[in-house]
């Protein structure tokens, strides 16, 4: 078996049923790319729109991409329609952007919104605040083509466990609350969070998708 095969063995032999593993492939070229789609793996995740497209391009048209970096508005476009998953919506504008351009095209779009939890002032996401009064005030009901699945969050950057521990339960209650704000949205249930060093805290705080990158590629050049 490949390292990289290998590797995404070991990960999944450490996650429990019905959480969905997303190969986190950035940096990382084709060829590794080809060896997870080979050990089974189908769903990548892609941060940056100018690497995603040509390797969407190169790989089988079975595999489902994630987009996970800062979209820009000038680039949804070119994504729009072509990702199984946007996990990085980041503004009511960026949503309203895609949703037009979903329709636009004919298809739904299914995103995430992020949150910001973590301590970094730089992280992008709506602060859990802003998210509770965008499903509190109904904000949802007027998309057209895009579906909700859930919220998608990260720890801080830090090596204290309590800290990593106390974002992701944060994360938790938030989508918790989100969901009793918004009791007719359907399908609202995906917890995307947890990375290569910390998503087995995650999944015991209720992650139902982890991201996970280095742990199966190895680190990014
Ligand atoms: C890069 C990235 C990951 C994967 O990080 P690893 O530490 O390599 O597992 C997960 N989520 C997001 C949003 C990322 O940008």
């Amino acid at each position: 078996m490949s390292t990289v095969g290998s590797r995404l063995a070991a990960v999944r032999s450490t996650l429990p049923e019905g959480v969905e593993l997303v190969s986190v492939s950035k940096f990382h070229p084709v060829e590794q790319l080809r060896e997870a789609y080979d050990a089974g793996q189908r769903i990548f995740g892609e941060s940056r729109v100018q690497e995603l497209l040509p390797k969407i391009e190169a790989m089988p048209p079975d595999t489902r991409w994630h987009f996970i970096g800062h979209l820009q508005r000038n680039k949804a476009r070119m994504i729009v329609g072509r990702v199984d998953l946007i996990e990085s919506v980041d503004s009511v504008e960026l949503l309203m952007l895609i949703d037009r351009l979903a329709a636009e095209r004919g298809t739904v779009q299914r995103v995430l919104l992020e949150a910001h939890v973590a301590a970094e002032e730089a992280k992008t996401g709506f602060s859990p605040g802003a998210m509770l009064d965008f499903f509190a005030g109904g904000g949802y009901r007027s998309l057209q083509a895009t579906h909700i699945c859930g919220i998608m969050g990260m720890a801080t950057n830090t090596d204290d466990e309590a800290r990593i521990d106390a974002d992701f339960a944060a994360l938790a209650s938030l989508l918790a609350r989100c969901q009793d704000a918004a009791p007719d949205l359907r399908g609202f249930s995906t917890l995307s969070m947890g990375m290569s060093d910390d998503y087995p805290t995650a999944i015991a705080r209720g992650a139902t998708l982890v991201r996970v990158g280095t742990a199966i590629f190895g680190p990014r050049g």
